[in-house]
């Protein structure tokens, strides 16, 4: 999660303040007038704590429309939380009053139970600084999904398999695509390292979930350009040794920032029609 990274200060508080900036800076003033004025005013201060945000532009006649729904997601990034419990997590990420506040639409626990935190339809604080792709406003087209790791141990395999029921869950009924699910470090590289090597990319793959390379690795043609098949994949490539860490993490389980043959083959069976 965002927490950790002290280089983050700030990072969502930036997100929140822009680029909507006027909207959420009314909703941040709402916000501190209601707990200047607790306990007088307990029951605005509810009222002011899921206060939507403008949505009638001054410039236009509101003129309203049926017609609508709530936009949704088109990504899923997982997370471990690099805590040591579910607790100290669920604490974190409900912490209104942190000098960086975080959270993320979901918490999995190492023993399988599903904590939601946030509505799937609303925007959690969990990607900070990334892009995936076109996707440079991550946290605004995400679904945040942290899992109780400290970073060095293995997953738990109730954790996983809970993983996999929620991926099913959302991404039927969110309808985002099977192949969008992605890490914390594939959408921001240069800053993360979740959810790391240990994660079992590969098995999500089997159930249906991510991308992964079909059918035997075969040396690509000439012509074959891995980078481009690098970004055509999702990674930005600001910091080339950076992505090929991510991508190393995820689709290797190792180490290592150099390109090398068997990434080219990887690369190539992922972006091969
Ligand atoms: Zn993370």
């Amino acid at each position: 999660m965002e927490a950790i990274a002290p280089n983050l200060e700030g990072v969502n508080r930036y997100s929140l303040e822009s680029p909507s900036r006027n909207g959420a800076a009314i909703h941040g003033r709402l916000r501190r007038a209601c707990r200047r004025a607790w306990p007088l005013l307990a029951l605005l201060l509810t009222a002011c704590a899921s206060a939507p945000q403008p949505t009638h532009n001054p410039l236009a006649t509101w003129t309203p429309s049926p017609n609508y729904n709530e936009r949704k997601a088109i990504l899923i990034v997982v997370h471990y939380t690099e805590q040591e419990s579910v607790e100290h997590s669920l604490r974190t990420l409900s912490n209104a009053d942190s000098k960086n506040p975080v959270s993320s639409h979901y918490l999995i626990g190492a023993d399988g139970r599903i904590y939601q935190l946030v509505d799937d339809g609303a925007r959690a604080w969990h990607a900070g600084i990334g892009r995936w792709g076109t996707i440079t406003d991550v946290n605004s087209a995400s679904i945040g999904i942290e899992l109780d790791n400290n970073g060095s141990t293995p997953f738990a395999s109730a954790q996983i398999d809970s993983l996999l029921r929620l991926l099913a869950d959302l991404t039927d009924r969110l309808n985002i695509p099977r192949t969008q699910v992605v890490g914390h470090e594939d959408i921001a590289p240069t800053r993360k390292s979740d959810p790391g090597p240990r994660f079992p990319w590969k098995q999500l793959a089997d159930a249906g979930f991510g991308r992964w390379p079909r059918g035997d690795l075969v040396t690509p043609p000439a012509q074959f350009d891995a980078w481009a098949a690098l970004a055509v994949i999702g990674y930005a490539l600001d910091d080339r040794n950076a992505a090929v860490k991510a991508f190393h993490h995820h689709y290797r389980g190792i180490e290592g920032s150099k390109l090398d043959d068997t990434d080219r083959r990887i690369l190539y069976a992922l972006t091969r029609r």
